[in-house]
């Protein structure tokens, strides 16, 4: 990696929890930032990221963490961005690109652009990698790796700084793709965030349930109960922030999503096997194209962070 120049001399991570912590180990990792500068809010979290050994520096403040950096990074809960852009905007270093990792792009886009200066470059991000833990034990080198990260550059985005942060997700392993923010929010609707609903009204409906039937539950979880409680046990304020925040697609996929779950009600109660066989076979279908495409494997997910990513080239974006 060493022969290849770095993408950026200082990034600056404000929350480094899965996500913030994952960019540090990655970027590292590929040689792509020449120094890296972390925060988080407590310090309990910021000690453990010193003792991790995931940054050049950990500072006290957000406000010190972007002092010069040229790359600006928000990792925390959605909910934050705006407040930590207020607090920082005063200190990022003129010409700095400025991004965020949250899951929901047009809430960020509504706090956080008011807070830009006119010298830094706002390219908002999102990575669609994950998994259900948090903080920086959690995070590795890998996540992004064949996963995909959505950049929702305003509208009049310098391209060159655009097209760095896009090289910058690139150089993690990530395949990138440009997204208007409203439509970024409908996708992650549908693809996530009522899923994880689901998950999360299905886990609470069975502990909701006797306790002895609620030790079958856990005893036959893996009639496909277990793959829920996985989803379910995400941290409870990154998705709390997320619900809050993307409220008008979720609403519109929930309900389309009530009135399919209607006509399986129906069909069930109706003995309507047609429906169901037609439905399940369609889902089926969607299943085998996941997984032709790359973004899952037949076996589970558990050993993903073990998985090797090779060296990714690194295109020439006009600078260094
Ligand atoms: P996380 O593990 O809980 O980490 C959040 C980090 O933000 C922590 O280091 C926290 O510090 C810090 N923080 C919170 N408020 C702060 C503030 N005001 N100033 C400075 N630091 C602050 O969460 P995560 O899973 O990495 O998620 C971070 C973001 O990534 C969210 O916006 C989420 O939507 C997005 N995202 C998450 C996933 C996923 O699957 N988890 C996937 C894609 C995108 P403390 O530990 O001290 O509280």
């Amino acid at each position: 990696m060493a022969n290849r120049p770095a993408l950026f001399n200082r990034l600056a991570l404000i929350g480094t929890g899965l996500i913030g912590s994952s960019i540090a180990r990655a970027a590292r990792a590929q040689g792509v930032v020449r120094s890296i500068v972390a925060t988080a809010r407590s310090g309990a979290t910021r000690a453990r990221v010193a003792e991790l050994g995931l940054a050049d520096q950990v500072l006290d403040t957000n406000a010190a963490a972007v002092a010069g950096a040229d790359l600006v990074i928000l990792c925390t809960p959605v909910g934050q961005c705006g407040q930590v852009a207020a607090e920082i905007a005063p200190h990022l270093a003129d010409g700095a690109i400025l991004s965020d990792v949250g899951s929901v792009k047009g809430a960020v886009v509504r706090d956080v652009a008011p807070h830009v200066p006119a010298n830094v470059h706002f390219v908002p991000a999102h990575p669609v990698a994950g998994t259900e833990h948090s903080g920086p034990d959690a995070g590795f080198a890998e996540l992004f790796f064949n996963r995909w990260c959505i950049l929702t550059p305003p509208e009049h985005t310098d391209p060159i700084a655009a097209k760095k942060l896009a090289a910058f997700w690139s150089a993690l392993g990530a395949n990138v793709e440009f997204m208007a923010p409203d439509h970024h929010d409908r996708v992650l609707a549908i693809t996530s965030h009522v899923p994880h609903l689901i998950a999360y009204t299905i886990v609470g409906t069975a502990d909701e349930l006797g306790q002895v039937t609620r030790s079958e539950v856990l005893k036959f979880s893996a009639g496909g109960f277990r793959d829920f409680t996985r989803i379910a046990a995400s941290d409870p304020t990154m998705w709390r922030d997320v619900f809050l925040a993307n409220k008008d697609a979720v609403l519109e996929m929930l309900g389309t999503f009530s009135e399919d779950l209607s006509t399986l009600t129906r069909a069930i109660r109706r003995g309507d096997g047609d429906t169901l066989f037609e439905l399940f076979t369609r889902t089926r279908a969607i299943r085998r194209g996941i997984l032709s495409i790359g973004q899952d494997a037949e076996a589970p997910d558990f050993g993903r962070p073990h998985e090797r990513m090779p060296p990714v080239p690194r295109p020439y974006v006009g600078e260094d």
